[in-house]
Formats: structure tokens, C-alpha cells, sequence
């Protein structure tokens, strides 16, 4: 979501004149966008700002002003403590107000050459209106683009800051997205991610402006199908709670949706799982895939997992060990458990001591990695779609993903930059396959799309 956040930051900047630079050194405004997720990531954002701070004295030096700004939920959780620590700092907004930029970079400008001494500007407001009423129109960038569609969370799960830095669920209406789809596919993108913290509790205006109208991810997928040149249809990041029966069934009859979905799990135990406020325990997660696979028999499954989670017992993390085995997820994200201010978790009594989450961690990961391995030996030889959106290292190289998101690297002539095509695996490695072109699918290029339209 911070990707999509950063790009519509420059979709706001850019009415304003500003370009993307190639560096901090040659930029006249700084941005950084930052996440609170995990603890590391707000440490990363002050080691990063003393960096800044260096750039900016020496810019200075030599008669060039630098606006930095810091963006996103470490902002809107830190606040004014940013300013205070790191005073060079011109712009604090939160992930709720970035649509108001323009105004904010005016007053920091005003600031920087008036009579009065430097303050920071801080807006980590959550507005009534939501931002997207208020920003430009998007901009596609590349061939695959995300797309937020829902934000916010009211589920409070006791390890996580989301409720907090992102604010109350929201979804955006059903028109807004699908403009936002066609403006996107029209300027050459062929692949979507729909994004929300909880994307699959979507749940939007069908018809804009008449609440009560309100339909759900399934529906909005199927809408999106429909779009000439969306061929490929991702979302992310899904509650296992609220994967809807019509949006099972979007997955047994939308061919444009991969058969492939981040159900993050957290733990393999019902009594962790209930500590973490999760509203799954394993058996519904087992009847979510069962009904999956009940539509969509080569479905597969990623996940998320919090290890060393306060209270977590030997036997708490055996039955993740063993639901990891049993889920057999295709790729993984595992985390230790980091306590994060203001939420329950961090207050619990029976934290765990690192030691012992990097020991679980490291066995689970072994496990979780032998998964991952053994899915993509066993892709070896299928045929598969991918878009190439990006250039491979090596000369002649493209890039792309299988509808399962595993990188694939394929020799092929440039003029597949952008395209789809039919690939066939034929080697496996840990985080990546490598494959060769079969076919050319045939597609319309936007550009002479639009040429028609208009003639
Ligand atoms: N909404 C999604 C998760 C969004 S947060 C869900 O409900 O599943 C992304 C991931 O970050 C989570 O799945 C979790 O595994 C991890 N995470 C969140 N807070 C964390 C914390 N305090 N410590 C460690 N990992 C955390
Ligand atoms: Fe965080 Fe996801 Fe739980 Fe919401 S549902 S509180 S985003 S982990």
C-alpha cells in the first residue's frame, strides 16, 4: 500500500510541477514513506533521516533548499515527536492526508524563506472526507499497478498498529475504483492488484452516494473482469474471516482472478490465535481452503506468521510447525513478534524472550523455505501466463510473474517488455524459476486502442 500511497504522492506533486528525481542529491523535496508495522521500520526511518540531514546541509551549502518530508503510519504514530527529535524535518502527514501536499509544501516554502525560524508542519489528521475525493487523477506507471480499494481496520488484533496509524475500515465506492481501473488499463496496465489492510471486507458503495447499496469484493472483481485489457486480477492482504461466499465463487468463475491468495494464518494454535483477538481459529481456516479448492482446485495459498507471540508455549508453536506442514503455503512472510506501543499485546505479562523467538523463528522458516522449494521444483515444466514488467539483469532478460507470484526469468526479445505471454517453466531455484516463451498472447496495444477510439 505504500507504494500506491508514494505514487499518488507524486500523482499530487506533479500538478504542482514536480518530477521524480535520480537521487536525494539532486532533489528539491524528500519524501519518506514509512511503516509501523514491525519495530525496525521506524529505526530505519531516523537512521535514514540522518542521512537526509547531511544531504540537506550540503545543499544548502551550496544555495539549494531541500523540503523533507516524512509520510505514512510512522508519521501518524510519532507525530510532533518527529519534529522534535529531527527538527530538519519540514513535513510530517499521515497516510490520511496526503491529498493536502500542495498546501503543505506552499507553507514549508513560506517557512523556509520567511522571517520567522523553521517549524515543522504536521498534519496526521484522519479527515472526514476520505482522501481519494480529493486526489488527481491517477497516473499508470509500468503495466501492473495496485490499487487501493479499502483501508483501515476495525478488528484490532492484539499484536498489530493498523487500527491506530491507518484509522476505521473504509471502501472505496464501486465506481471510483472501477474509473480508476479503466484510467490505469487505458494508459497500458494489463495486471491489478486491489489493495486494503483487509481488502476481502470490502465493502462499497454499488451504486456511489446511496448507502444502503453497499456489495462486497466479489462483485467488485467481476465488475473489474469486465475491463478490455485487465487480464490478470490480484488482491491483498485478506482476513481469513471474511472470505464471502460470493467471493469464493469469483474464484471458481473469474478467469482473470490467479488462483492464488495471502490468507495469512499468524499461529498454529487456537489458544494463541484467541490471545491475538484473531477472529479464525484453524478449523475455519481448514473450511476456507476446503471451499477454495472446492472451486478452484489449483489453488494455492501464501501466509503470514508471528512466532514467539506473548504466552506462546512449546506446544503452541508445534501446532504452527505442524499447520505449516499441513497448509503446505507456497510462499510466506514470518516475522518475530514485535510489541508495538498503545496495542494489548505489548502490555501482556508473558512476553517472550528473543532468544527463544529466533530460535522458533529460524525452525519454522527452515520448514516454511522447504515448501517454497519443493512448489517451485514441482512448477517445472507447466505452462504458464506471465506479464514481463520488468528488464532481468542479464542482456535479453525479462522478468515477470507466474499467476502463483513466483519471479520467472525468461530470454526474449524486448518488444515482449509489457506483454503477455505463455511461458513454460524449466528450472527452479529458492526464490525464483526461470522458463522459456511459447506463445505470443494476442493482444490489442492500448496505444493503437486509443487511436481508434478517438478516430
Ligand atoms: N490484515 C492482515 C495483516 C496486515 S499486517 C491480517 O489480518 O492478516 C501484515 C503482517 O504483519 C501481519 O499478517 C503479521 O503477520 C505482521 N505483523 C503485524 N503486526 C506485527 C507485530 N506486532 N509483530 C510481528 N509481526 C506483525
Ligand atoms: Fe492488523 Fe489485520 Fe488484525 Fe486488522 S485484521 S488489526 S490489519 S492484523
Amino acid at each position: 500500500m505504500n507504494v500506491y500511497d508514494s505514487n499518488r504522492m507524486a500523482d499530487v506533486l506533479a500538478a504542482l510541477g514536480y518530477v521524480s528525481a535520480d537521487g536525494p542529491d539532486d532533489a528539491d523535496m524528500i519524501i519518506l514513506n514509512t511503516c509501523h508495522i514491525r519495530e525496525k521500520a521506524a529505526g530505519k526511518l531516523f537512521s535514514e533521516l540522518g542521512r537526509l540531514r547531511n544531504i540537506k546541509e550540503r545543499r544548502l551549502a551550496s544555495g539549494s533548499s531541500t523540503v523533507i518530508a516524512v509520510a505514512g503510519c510512522v508519521a501518524q504514530a510519532e507525530g510532533a515527536e518527529i519534529i522534535n527529535c529531527a527538527p530538519f524535518v519540514d513535513i510530517v502527514l499521515g497516510p490520511q492526508t496526503y491529498h493536502r501536499l500542495p498546501e503543505m509544501v506552499a507553507r514549508a516554502s513560506r517557512a523556509a524563506t520567511g522571517p520567522q525560524k523553521n517549524k515543522g508542519i504536521l498534519d496526521i489528521e484522519f479527515p472526514d472526507e476520505p482522501k481519494f475525493d480529493h486526489l488527481p487523477e491517477v497516473t499508470a506507471k509500468g503495466f501492473s499497478a495496485f490499487l487501493s480499494v479499502q483501508e483501515g481496520c476495525d478488528k484490532f488484533c492484539t499484536f498489530c498498529v493498523v487500527p491506530y496509524t491507518r484509522g476505521a475500515e473504509f471502501s472505496r465506492p464501486f465506481e471510483d475504483v472501477i474509473n480508476e481501473a479503466r484510467t490505469v488499463a487505458a494508459g497500458g496496465v494489463k495486471e491489478i492488484t486491489l489493495l486494503g489492510q483487509n481488502v476481502n471486507a470490502y465493502h462499497g458503495e454499488a451504486i456511489k452516494g446511496e448507502p444502503g447499496s453497499e456489495a462486497g469484493l466479489g462483485l467488485l472483481i467481476r465488475q473489474l473482469a469486465e475491463i478490455e485489457r485487465i487480464a490478470h486480477i490480484r488482491y491483498t492482504t485478506s482476513h481469513p474471516i471474511d472470505m464471502a461466499d460470493d467471493l469464493i465463487a469469483a474464484h471458481g468463475d473469474v478467469g482473470e482472478l490467479m488462483p492464488f491468495l495471502h490468507l495469512p494464518i499468524q499461529s498454529g494454535s487456537d489458544r494463541i490465535l484467541s490471545r491475538m483477538n484473531r477472529y479464525h481459529r484453524i478449523d475455519d481456516y481448514r473450511r476456507m481452503v476446503d471451499k477454495l479448492l472446492a472451486v478452484r482446485p489449483d489453488m494455492k495459498l501464501s501466509s503470514d506468521f508471528i512466532v514467539g507471540f506473548p504466552g506462546e508455549r512449546d506446544e503452541d508453536f508445534e501446532a504452527t510447525m505442524k499447520i505449516a506442514d499441513e497448509f503446505q503455503f507456497i510462499q510466506t512472510y514470518s516475522f518475530k513478534y514485535s510489541p508495538r506501543p498503545g496495542t494489548p499485546g505489548a502490555l501482556m505479562q508473558d512476553q517472550i524472550p528473543e532468544f527463544l523467538q529466533s530460535e522458533r523463528l529460524v525452525v519454522l522458516q527452515e520448514l516454511l523455505e522447504k515448501n517454497q522449494m519443493t512448489f517451485n521444483q514441482e512448477s517445472v515444466g507447466n505452462v504458464v501466463s506471465v506479464l514481463f514488467d520488468r528488464r532481468g539483469r542479464k542482456d535479453g532478460q525479462l522478468v515477470g510473474r507466474t499467476p502463483y507470484m513466483q519471479p520467472v526469468h525468461v530470454q526474449a526479445s524486448d518488444k515482449m517488455f509489457g506483454q503477455i505471454a505463455e511461458v513454460k517453466l524449466t528450472t527452479a531455484h529458492a526464490n525464483s524459476l526461470g522458463g522459456e516463451l511459447v506463445t505470443v498472447a494476442n493482444q490489442p496495444s492500448p496505444m493503437n486502442e486509443i487511436e481508434r477510439v478517438s478516430a
